[in-house]
């Protein structure tokens, strides 16, 4: 084992199998890195989060419910978890074509109000839509769907979306009924905000409904000019009332069918809003849909998990050993510099 400063430097100090390649990025909970699996030659993106009390039961679930999904090909592969004398590390497919924000900002047409062109929308759409169906009927909610959480496994014209984060889903045949309001201010559903409980998957339909206003309008569709952008609290209280109310502006540069579908989605009621089956027959989503991806969820179903794949058991050993704090009370040591 090496010292503290060895494990600050490199979080995968000493590992046999994975190697550091670069960071990734900092995400709300911890830092992710590029790695090389060198026993298969694969890249790989790795996810650590610091040993001790902020391990809990939501990282248990998190990594849970996106271990049920590694068959699903728009869902970033779960490949496994283990422990360093600091972190508990994830590993998982990696994603090499940046994010659906990104993507949106770099392929936009030219004039204010305009995203993606159609076609190429409606093939990021098909593909979320196939993958949170995948989720749903194994009774998983995402709660956290947006564009900044959507990847991209390449940088070519027409990638293949991979939904990655799990951090705030739910399960319904295990967790409770979600009652917090979570997710990001742009793309929470009203009933998230008023309901004492809800349909976590009713909700995840109304995200993608504003995923698919960004994708094809490049705008959010209840922020407007002036509203904060530090401070969530502050940005929620601004977009309330236009979210409740539904009062987004109809793109009129995309077809009738867009404009319906998007209607349909951004229902501020529940119980009126499109179902995930609907949207799967609404005549928008069918044009153009790859054939093979008709029956894909079907076909994925019965599809065995990779061999190998950790267990549930031994993934909730791994995660409660990852309970006890880090090898050093003191973790993060300080630096020469006197920082982390
Ligand atoms: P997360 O904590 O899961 O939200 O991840 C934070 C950020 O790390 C993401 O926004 C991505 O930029 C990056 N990231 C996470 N997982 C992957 C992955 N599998 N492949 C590539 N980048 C990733």
């Amino acid at each position: 084992m090496g010292s503290a400063a060895d494990y600050l430097e490199d979080p995968l100090f000493g590992h046999t199998r994975y190697r550091k390649i670069k960071d990734l990025n900092e995400g709300t909970f911890g830092i992710v890195l590029l790695a090389l699996d060198v026993r298969t030659n694969e890249q790989v993106a790795i996810k650590f989060l610091e040993r001790g009390a902020g391990v809990n039961k939501s990282v248990l679930r998190e990594i849970l419910n996106h271990r049920l999904c590694v068959v699903h090909p728009n869902i970033v592969q779960f490949r496994e978890v283990f422990l360093t004398p600091v972190h508990l590390a994830i590993v998982m497919e990696y994603a090499a074509g940046g994010d659906m924000f990104e993507y949106v900002i770099k392929h936009k047409l030219p004039h204010h109000g305009q995203g993606l062109v159609e076609p190429s929308a409606r093939a990021f759409f098909q593909q979320l839509i196939i993958a949170l169906e995948f989720c749903h009927e194994l009774g998983i909610a995402n709660r956290d769907i947006k564009l900044e959480n959507t990847l991209l496994d390449a940088t070519q014209p027409q990638p293949n979306v991979k939904i990655c984060d799990f951090g705030y889903s739910k399960n319904e045949f295990v967790d409770s009924r979600p009652k917090t309001v979570s997710g990001t201010p742009d793309y929470i559903a009203p009933e998230v905000l008023m309901a004492d409980q809800y349909d976590g998957k009713k909700a995840d339909i109304w995200s993608c409904g504003v995923m698919l206003y960004v994708m094809v309008t490049g705008v959010l569709p209840f922020a407007k000019r002036g509203d904060d952008r530090g401070n969530n609290l502050i940005r929620l209280q601004q977009m309330f009332p236009r979210i409740v109310a539904a009062e987004f502006q109809q793109p009129l540069h995309v077809s009738p069918e867009c404009q319906h579908l998007l209607t349909r989605m951004l229902t501020p009621d529940p119980a009126l809003r499109i179902t995930i089956g609907e949207i799967m027959q609404h005549s928008w989503f069918l044009c153009n849909l790859p054939p093979h991806m008709q029956h894909l969820n079907y076909t994925l179903v019965q599809t065995l998990v990779p061999v190998g794949l950790q267990s549930v058991e031994e993934i909730e050993t791994i995660v409660h050993q990852a309970t006890r704090p880090s090898a050093w009370p003191n973790w993060p040591p300080t630096t020469a510099s006197g920082t982390r």
